[in-house]
C-alpha cells in the first residue's frame, strides 16, 4: 500500500469515527405548519430546511428541524468528504486492475 493510500484510508476512518454521515442535498422550502389559525394556513407556508434524497428513482425529503440543522448540515458535509475520499481509494485500485498490478 502507498503512503497516499494509507493517508487517504486513514483520513476516511478517522472522518467516520467521528460523526454521523448522511447523503442527501439540503434545500429550504415552505411548508405548512398544520395550525388552522396560523397565518401560513392561507399564505405561503414557513420556510423550512428539507434533506432530499433519490433512492430507487424515487424522491424522498425530510423534513430537518432547526434545532437539528447545524448536526445534519455537518453529517451532510462529511458524508461528501467520505465519498471523495472513497472515490480516491477506488481510483488507485481501478489503476491496479488496468495496469494489471498486484
Ligand atoms: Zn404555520
Amino acid at each position: 500500500m502507498s503512503a497516499a493510500e494509507r493517508r487517504t484510508r486513514s483520513r476516511l476512518a478517522q472522518l467516520l469515527s467521528q460523526r454521523g454521515v448522511i447523503r442527501g442535498t439540503l434545500l429550504v422550502r415552505k411548508r405548512k405548519c398544520g395550525k388552522a389559525n396560523c397565518r401560513c394556513a392561507r399564505g405561503p407556508g414557513h420556510e423550512s430546511l428539507f434533506l432530499v434524497i433519490s433512492e430507487n428513482g424515487r424522491t424522498r425529503q425530510l423534513f430537518v428541524p432547526k434545532d437539528w440543522e447545524s448536526r445534519v448540515r455537518l453529517w451532510v458535509e462529511d458524508y461528501h468528504r467520505a465519498r471523495e475520499l472513497l472515490e480516491e481509494v477506488s481510483r488507485i485500485y481501478w489503476d491496479q486492475v488496468r495496469q494489471r498490478r498486484d
